[in-house]
């Protein structure tokens, strides 16, 4: 077995490393060494690899303590295999929010322990945020751990006792002529134990509705139906289980001037037959600001040119894609006498009306 890396020093941080510090100290690394920034480096995706383990390992309570205690051999003897989290991590590349917070994913239950509920929020956000990223401030209700009674449901100085029903076990077993049926046990829900003295605070349940703001990050480059996921900001959960998840599901408000396909950005510009003609320069919006642009001799209506680099940024590879601008012909309803006298002019003069070639499409008959 090779030596394996201290998990500590793997995210450059102090043994007495505080949760938040190691989250924003993971996320630095996760995000500096993410294959999708370095395609192709072996030795980046090495790195990924290491500080997700280490941050796998140091970020749950339990883990860590084996840890500190017994090293990397604790954490082998305890069942704890790295491999299977990030297997988790690796086949979901969809899903961005997995190379910050991959895990939480497959967490064992403990006896007893519940796992918070996962919260869905639904956020629409400007056009310019989903090409550009964005911080972002949600505020939402949730149920959080109550602080009165630490999340245990029982009023302080006083614990929960073991459930008479089921002895501690959480299940009932009853016997029916051969067979024994094992069922969860109605009088503590299977968690094995009850509370006599509930919390005055939470009545018991252990967590208590809170309004909580949660900062967000919206990567460049998210598109219509993107799902973020926030590990561990869902619903608290109970009896020392782990909190579940947030999901942010992201709609995009329409733009007045573009629409958007894929990376690339559309925009339909209006311009006069006399300007397909001959040509001209335009003035156009981009979405980095205005942009002249050639109108080419000739234009066709529905011609399309393709300005390169000026779409949205891909999530994956931060390649930005390309604008492209449609041409759309209109006909004048109303010119002056003036006008019109030339156009009948320039009429006669045109060789290649449709009416000749209808004539000479005739005279072959
Ligand atoms: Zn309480
Ligand atoms: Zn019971």
């Amino acid at each position: 077995m090779t030596t394996k890396k201290d998990y500590y020093e793997i995210l450059g941080v102090e043994r007495d490393v505080d949760s938040d510090t190691l989250k924003k100290r993971y996320r630095k690394v996760a995000m500096k060494y993410h294959p999708d920034r370095n395609p192709g480096d072996k030795e980046a995706e090495e790195k990924f690899k290491e500080a997700s383990e280490a941050y796998a390992v140091l970020s749950d309570v339990e883990k860590r303590k084996i840890y500190d205690q017994y090293g990397h051999e604790g954490l082998n003897g305890a069942g704890f295999s790295g491999a299977g989290d990030f297997n988790d991590i690796f086949s979901d590349f969809g899903d961005i929010f997995q190379e910050f917070f991959g895990f939480g994913r497959g967490r064992r239950r403990r006896s007893g322990a519940v796992r918070g509920s996962d919260l869905r929020y639904d956020l629409e956000i400007e056009f310019e945020d989903a090409v550009f990223g964005a911080d972002k401030e949600l505020e939402l209700l949730k149920n959080e751990k109550c602080e009165r009674c630490s999340g245990t449901g029982s009023e302080p100085g006083t614990s929960p006792e073991v459930c008479p029903g089921c002895g501690g076990s959480g299940q009932y077993t009853e016997s029916q002529g051969f067979f024994t049926v094992r069922s969860t046990c109605p009088y503590c829900k299977g968690k094995g134990s009850i509370i006599k003295d509930p919390c005055r605070e939470c009545k018991g349940r252990g967590v208590v509705q809170k309004k909580r703001k949660v900062s967000l990050k919206i990567p460049k480059g998210v598109d219509n139906g993107s799902k973020l996921r926030l590990s561990g900001e869902g619903e608290a959960g109970s009896g020392g289980g782990p909190n579940g998840d947030l999901y942010i599901f992201i709609t995009i408000k329409p733009h007045k001037h573009f629409e958007r396909r894929g990376t690339d950005l559309i925009c339909y510009v209006d311009i006069t037959f006399i300007q397909a003609a001959l040509g001209d320069k335009i003035t156009i919006p981009t979405i980095n600001g205005e942009l002249e642009i050639e109108i080419p001799k000739g234009t066709q209506f529905g011609d399309k040119i393709r300005l390169r680099n000026e779409g949205v940024p891909s999530l994956r590879t931060g390649q930005r894609g390309d604008q492209i601008v449609i041409f759309h012909i209109k006909t004048p309803t109303s010119i002056n006498k003036k006008q019109e006298k030339l156009l009948k002019e320039f009429n006669k003069l045109d060789e290649n009306k449709i009416t000749n070639k209808l004539k000479n499409l005739l005279k072959g008959f």
